[in-house]
């Protein structure tokens, strides 16, 4: 782990070989608590590390994890008794290692991160085993039409329940229970899940060029070695980084030995597309298993269960497939790795990327992180040597990276311009207010070449600020100190932060004047509400996660789009990533300074990778891609470096910045964040922390000040920031720190290790 100073390291883990000294050991419960608990377990039972028990908590039984031998001195009748379940499953030893580390660098209980590993409650549970009917020896004694259909159907021998054999034969369940009744067909048993079928290596390999050939060939000795080592898979965006890392996982599949056997492909939740996973089974001839938010309860106990036995070789999934319970790995893929998307920000504040990095070296295996616009700190680790570097510098086949050029808000078309700044008049209809007269004739000539457009802008709903122009009253959530955000397909204001919504009211509730609210700046809807006035003809859809609330409606509008049942496709970040529109030839982004969080440390990084992502969206076949960039800041340095095309450029640069600054990963950070509902108690306690800092050789300790977003769902928040030098052993300073505090029940105090959000 590249941020891990020689004084930091995993908590000695005890010896495992040695039998624990039955009958008692620690048992962790997947529960924010201190760490694990002493237990007693039945005479005799040998239970290893990892071992699934039920133990009592309270009134209540649960699901726990024997951790390692028994500490306290307590007597044995005192002890309660955790049984092992049916089976004995078995959490595997380098997971519970892995589990321990990441409490460690996060400074999280143990059993807040073994939660994240149990969150399949019933994949523990003894299978369920269904009933299905195949065709018997008896004939029955009437044949009616209706019966000889379902018998018909059923020759083929496969086992169907009653309602799947009525359907496939077109007949009432009743027709089937007759024919059961009668003898002609039996009763028998199927597991309860689908087995998964293995990916086969040599399903449809492709045959890859020169510099894809040489990073495909390293990757695979990589695999070969079945040790740990990092690699930067770093390839413009459609350079055939997929294509490549595919080879190391055909790879892997193909000469995995014993346990060695699986692989881990994670991606950002919103790229966990079903494009990818087709993709997936086009290459290998079966899709992967899949491992996301959206799985029901029942798809995550198949997953789980087949994670476990080492059926499912290969997962693809969000951030929390890292902890599931993998019994060898071969391979760890990171798709995107630059995404934010992968810290995740509530609960255990981890970095899955991080993580990954951090699991491929506990399981001996290597790690590939891929990405058109590397994160600075994977930048960094690749030209320092701590990484394999495998550059992809060109485009597949016949297409070329497209030309990106400027457009000078400032000069080239005043109404957006202060429009985009700030304040609005009245809407009129065709008065261009969003989209420069470059950039409507740009999409004018695309459409009439029968090319598709994509119109981006980071930012979703119709107006993020509504205000009333009789008083100036503006409409804010109540319990975050926000503005509203309009949506006005739903007639609503809504708040980003915590959900809240009310309806659009038709008159300003302070003044109670009518016809004085108007609609400030734009989002998506309201770009497309101008889009729709100047190209009243053009199919076109909308694309962000508000318009579409679940994974299937997302597809929706992609879908249509690259069918080409539309031809222009008015999006925020959702359109942004990942995905491969072969007729898409103009990308035009609305407002380019929109990128990144203000003023934090990898803003500048954000927007470029942002732009730069999107740019890639065009012209990704045959046909050259042109994007358009609408900025009133033509000669900042991301913009510059995005019109030249100079990434490196922009990394070498922004590497000077970071490292002048000693911040990340020059440097190391973290911080601490107070909440609660008095504010008060909420400034005292953060004053205190302040003051009790541990003074320490090359840290330094900001604030408190008021956060980003001072009052999130009706809580008031304070910040501290540490920033310490890189050999600095952080997790220890923080311990010292906070353990001199003592915090009131009614505030909280959240650290976050390496944060990547500043709110
Ligand atoms: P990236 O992941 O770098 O954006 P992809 O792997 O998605 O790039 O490749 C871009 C497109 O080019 C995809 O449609 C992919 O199938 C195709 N492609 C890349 N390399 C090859 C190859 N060697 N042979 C055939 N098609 C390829
Ligand atoms: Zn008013
Ligand atoms: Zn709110």
């Amino acid at each position: 782990m590249r941020r891990a100073s020689p004084k930091f390291g995993p908590k000695p883990v005890p010896d495992l070989s040695a039998p624990l000294p039955a009958p008692r050991a620690g048992v962790l419960l997947p529960r924010p608590l201190a760490g694990a608990y002493d237990y007693k377990l039945p005479s005799g039972d040998n239970a290893p590390r990892g071992t699934l028990v039920t133990a009592p908590l309270g009134t209540s039984e649960m699901l726990g994890v024997v951790w390692g031998p028994a500490e306290g001195a307590v007597g044995d009748n005192r002890l309660k008794l955790a049984q092992p379940l049916d089976g004995a499953p078995r959490l595997p030893e380098k997971l519970c290692d892995f589990i321990d580390w990441v409490a460690d660098y996060t400074l999280t209980p143990a059993g807040a991160i073994l939660a994240m590993a149990l969150r399949s409650r019933g994949a523990f549970e003894p299978e369920l085993r269904r009933t299905a009917y195949v065709k018997g020896e008896a004939a029955p004694p009437r044949l009616s039409e209706a019966r000889r259909r379902a018998l018909a159907v059923a020759q083929d021998g496969l086992a169907r329940s009653v309602p799947g054999l009525a359907e496939d034969a077109n007949v009432s369940t009743a027709v089937v229970r007759g024919l059961v009744a009668a003898g002609a067909l039996v009763a028998t048993t199927l597991p309860e899940f689908a087995p998964f079928a293995a990916p086969d290596p040599a399903f449809a390999p492709v045959t890859l060029n020169g510099e894809q050939g040489r990073a495909a060939q390293a990757l695979r000795e990589a695999v070969a070695a079945e040790t740990f080592s990092a690699h930067l898979l770093d390839g413009v965006t459609g350079s055939g980084k997929t294509e490549v890392y595919f080879e190391a996982v055909a790879a892997a599949l193909a000469t995995a030995r014993g346990s060695r056997s699986q692989v881990l492909i994670l991606l950002p939740e919103i790229a966990l597309t079903a494009q990818f996973l087709e993709r997936f089974a086009a290459r290998f001839g079966v899709r992967p298993a899949e491992w996301h938010s959206d799985l029901s309860q029942k798809e995550r106990r198949r997953v789980y269960r087949a994670v476990m036995r080492g059926e499912a070789r290969v997962v693809v999934g969000a951030r929390s497939a890292l902890f599931l319970p993998f019994p060898g790995l071969s391979l760890i893929v990171v798709d995107e790795e630059h995404e934010q998307a992968f810290k995740q920000q509530d609960g255990a504040l981890y970095h899955a990327r991080d993580m990954a990095v951090v699991r491929a070296r506990i399981e001996g295996c290597p790690v590939v992180l891929a990405s058109a616009t590397p994160s600075l700190e994977s930048f960094v680790n690749a030209s320092g040597g701590r990484y394999a570097h495998h550059v992809l510098a060109r485009r597949h086949g016949a297409a070329e990276l497209p030309t990106v050029t400027l457009i000078d808000l400032r000069r080239n078309n005043n109404d957006c311009s202060h429009r985009l700044a700030g304040r609005d008049a009245v809407d009129t209809a065709l008065k261009a207010q969003w989209l420069s007269s470059p950039l409507r004739a740009a999409l004018q000539e695309t459409l009439a070449a029968g090319e598709q457009a994509m119109l981006f802008l980071n930012r979703r709903g119709y107006a993020p600020l509504t205000l009333c122009e009789a008083c100036g009253h503006k409409f804010t959530c109540p319990s975050c100190a926000t503005w509203l955000v309009e949506h006005r397909y739903r007639r609503r204001l809504a708040c980003h932060q915590c959900g809240y919504e009310t309806a659009a009211p038709p008159d300003c509730p302070e003044c109670h004047e009518s016809g004085t609210l108007i609609a400030c700046g734009p989002g998506v809807e309201r770009v497309a509400e101008e889009f729709a006035a100047f190209f009243p003809a053009t199919r076109y859809a909308i694309a962000s996660s508000d318009t579409m609330q679940t994974r299937g409606e997302i597809q929706g509008p992609l879908r249509a789009f690259a069918r080409r049942e539309i031809d222009v496709l008015i999006g925020t970040q959702i359109v942004a990533k990942g995905h491969h529109f072969p007729h898409l030839t103009l990308v035009g982004v609305i407002d380019a300074d929109l990128g990144g969080a203000d003023g934090d440390v990898r803003a500048r990084e954000r927007t470029f990778q942002l732009l730069h992502q999107v740019a890639g969206r065009a012209g990704r076949a045959d046909k050259p891609g042109t994007v358009l960039l609408q900025t009133r800041n033509p000669d900042d340095m991301v913009m510059q470096a995005l019109a030249r095309g100079d990434r490196d450029g922009f990394y070498e640069q922004e590497r000077a910045f970071r490292a002048a600054a000693a911040a990340p990963p020059f440097g190391r950070l973290a911080a601490i964040i107070v909440s609660g509902y008095d504010g008060e108690a909420v400034r005292a306690v953060a004053r205190e922390l302040a003051k009790a800092a541990p003074p320490a050789k090359d840290v330094k300790v900001w604030g408190p000040t008021p956060a980003f977003y001072a009052l999130l769902r009706g809580q008031t928040r304070e910040r501290l920031l540490v920033q310490a030098a890189r050999g600095v052993d952080m997790q220890g300073f923080m311990r010292a720190w906070l353990a001199a505090v003592k915090v009131p029940g009614a505030v909280r105090v959240t650290v976050d290790v390496d944060p990547v959000s500043f709110f």
